[in-house]
């Protein structure tokens, strides 16, 4: 688009902060305060899923392990990573991104999720894996939010995304209607690959927009691993804890 027609388009529709609505310079961004309320998750935090850290006295800083990930002795994941807390501040960008049709938001999801995926791109990554949607869901909502933003960020790393291997067979009640135990058995068994070819040996990302107890990033990863992956890791725009 030129410059000109930019600034007319500009003039008549000016670009407003995404949380407020405030008017602003910069298109796909925050007012400076909304940015500044965002809990951003910096370091410390657990070198393999991503958990920060509120206290460190005492430890030291490189390649810290959260409890959970110090006992596992086999992790079904490499890296997980999240940008932002889940928290009264990022949850209605990321609700309205997800149920009502603010899918102008994605750009701007993206980007964090590139900065905090510095770890995954660092160690090597070959394809981006949005968690699918039943088909029934997709049709009712008419979008995956995970494929829109696996899909930004794709033009943002360069790295591909793979649409259609990875389905969800089985449709299952929203996640946010159960708690812990049955939220796992809510999703056990929903996903199932379709190409594994199109996954063996290589560096998978999976892209969702809020990680809560993981139980759907996991149940992803077992249906993956199927297809025998070099490594999956798992990238969120949020995290509850
Ligand atoms: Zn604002
Ligand atoms: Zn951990």
């Amino acid at each position: 688009m030129s410059g000109f027609l930019r600034k007319i388009i500009d003039l008549l529709l000016p670009p407003r902060c995404k949380k407020c609505g405030r008017i602003i310079g910069d298109d796909d961004s925050l007012c400076e305060t909304c940015f500044n309320q965002i809990n951003f998750i910096s370091a410390p935090y657990c070198s393999r899923c991503g958990r920060p850290f509120e206290d460190i006295s005492g430890l030291k800083h490189d390649h810290l392990l959260c409890p959970d990930c110090a006992r596992e002795k086999h992790p079904w994941f490499r890296f997980g990573r999240a940008a932002v807390h889940y928290d009264d501040f990022s949850k209605p960008l990321i609700i309205s991104f997800k149920f009502y049709d603010r899918t102008d938001h994605a750009l701007l999801l993206a980007k964090w999720l590139k900065i905090a995926g510095k770890d995954i791109w660092a160690a090597g990554a070959d394809m981006l894996v949005p968690v699918p949607l039943h088909y029934t869901r997709l049709i009712k909502r008419k979008y995956n939010q995970s494929a829109l933003l696996a899909k930004e960020l794709s033009k943002l790393t360069g790295i591909p995304v793979e649409y259609s291997a990875l389905v969800r067979h089985r449709r299952t009640r929203p996640q946010v209607e159960f708690s812990g135990k049955i939220r796992r058995r809510n999703v056990r068994g929903a996903f199932s690959v379709k190409h594994p070819q199109k996954f063996k040996g290589r560096r998978i990302v999976l892209i969702d927009d809020v990680m809560t107890t993981g139980s759907t990033l996991k149940e992803c990863a077992k249906a993956l691993r199927s297809a025998h992956p070099r490594s999956i890791d798992l990238l969120t725009v949020a995290r509850t804890t």
